[in-house]
């Protein structure tokens, strides 16, 4: 950013800001749902910058954070195998697992390797027969077209090597399953990445069964602010409502040739998140026309009873009760050189995000 737009951004923070302090008359708790945006929370201080009636609390919004103990054990126990080489992005290697992860794994000769793209996983398996490449699909809408495509060019290159450990998952089922299990919950600050693939469309029940204001947010502060603000009004007036703030990326119908890819791919399983369990319809499988890709089927493997780190609270921070600092491991045995769970390895979680950029006393 250059001096002159920083300058105008600050000031249109700052008007956003005092516009919120005197419309906001009603105590609300806004949850984000996105990594993103609880980055962009903390780097800028907007906590700060809003009254005591507006509480933000991070939810389930971090792709890492949320890939649950049993979806690590098990790239954990494939990465073992001698012909198995594990393909995925870079930050999922330090997630810890059960009793390993594969950063460690890797130290003991699993071939693990960093990509930038599921297609990258495709061209990895093609340049190595012999050699099985188990790609591992998280995040949600946002990624998944991409796995879906490199499913797709799999086929089209006659690549039979290729195979992805899936843990995709959808935003509104646990959106919907957070209130249902009575978190204190006011207002959902919505994803902007995964509305420029869904649509806002996705939210309209949150909006309409549960009477919970939805606004779809961008990423620098003015947008968190200007959404905030937003949200307020909607909440002032009795209103519960889907709006869109980030209008230059999201449209309300979304993308829909990304929409019928996933459609074809990929069908609705339920599915474990970390600190939410099991919920229904929340996750994405191959579907059955593409199930020979699906390493969890294609490659049997025993995976460990699964066990979450001892004091780590990282379930109760992704359900918005809990904050990083009600971790008793907080920035004392858990870093980011050290992270004990999965909140403190993302730079999305909310752990290494008040880590890096937050105002916290030990
Ligand atoms: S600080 Fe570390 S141990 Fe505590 S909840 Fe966050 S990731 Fe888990």
């Amino acid at each position: 950013m250059n001096i002159a737009a920083g300058f105008a951004s600050s000031h249109y923070c700052t008007a956003l800001a005092h516009q919120i302090r005197a419309e906001s008359k009603t105590a609300a708790v806004i949850m984000e749902v996105c990594g993103g945006h609880t980055t962009a929370l903390y780097r800028y201080g907007i906590p700060a910058m809003l009254p005591s009636t507006i509480r933000m609390v991070s939810g389930p919004g971090c792709p890492v954070c949320v890939s649950d103990v049993r979806f690590v054990d098990h790239a954990v126990a494939l990465s073992r195998l001698p012909d198995v080489v594990i393909a995925t992005y870079g930050d999922l290697i330090r997630v810890p697992g059960s009793t390993s992860s594969l950063e460690k794994e890797t130290a003991s000769g699993a071939s693990i390797r960093i990509v930038w793209s599921a297609l990258e996983a495709v061209a990895l398996a093609a340049a190595s027969p012999g050699k099985r490449i188990v790609f591992l699909g998280i995040g949600f809408e946002t990624t998944i077209p991409g796995t879906a495509i490199a499913v797709r060019e799999a086929i089209k290159a006659g690549v039979s090597n290729f195979f992805t450990l899936c843990s995709h998952k959808i935003m509104p089922p646990a959106m919907a399953a957070l209130i249902d299990e009575g978190v204190a919950i006011d207002a959902y600050l919505c994803p902007g990445h995964v509305s420029v693939i869904t649509g806002s469309g996705i939210y309209a029940p949150i909006a309409a069964v549960y009477r919970k204001p939805c606004v779809v947010s961008g990423f620098e502060p003015v947008d968190v602010l200007q959404s905030i603000l937003m949200i307020v009004r909607q909440v002032e007036s009795g209103k519960a409502a889907v709006e869109i703030q980030y209008t230059r990326a999201v449209h309300p119908e979304g993308n829909r040739r990304a929409q019928a890819l996933i459609a074809d791919v990929f069908s609705p399983c339920n599915d474990w998140w970390r600190g939410l369990g099991v919920i229904a319809g929340s996750g994405m499988r191959l579907a059955e026309a593409y199930r020979r890709f699906d390493a969890a089927e294609a490659i049997p493997v025993t995976v460990e009873e699964p066990r979450e780190a001892a004091g780590c609270i990282c379930g109760s921070i992704l359900k918005g009760v809990q904050t990083p600092v009600d971790c008793r491991l907080f920035a004392r045995t858990c870093t980011p050189d050290n992270p004990v769970g999965a909140c403190m390895v993302s730079s999305e979680g909310a752990c290494a995000a008040l880590y890096r950029y937050g105002a916290y006393e030990q």
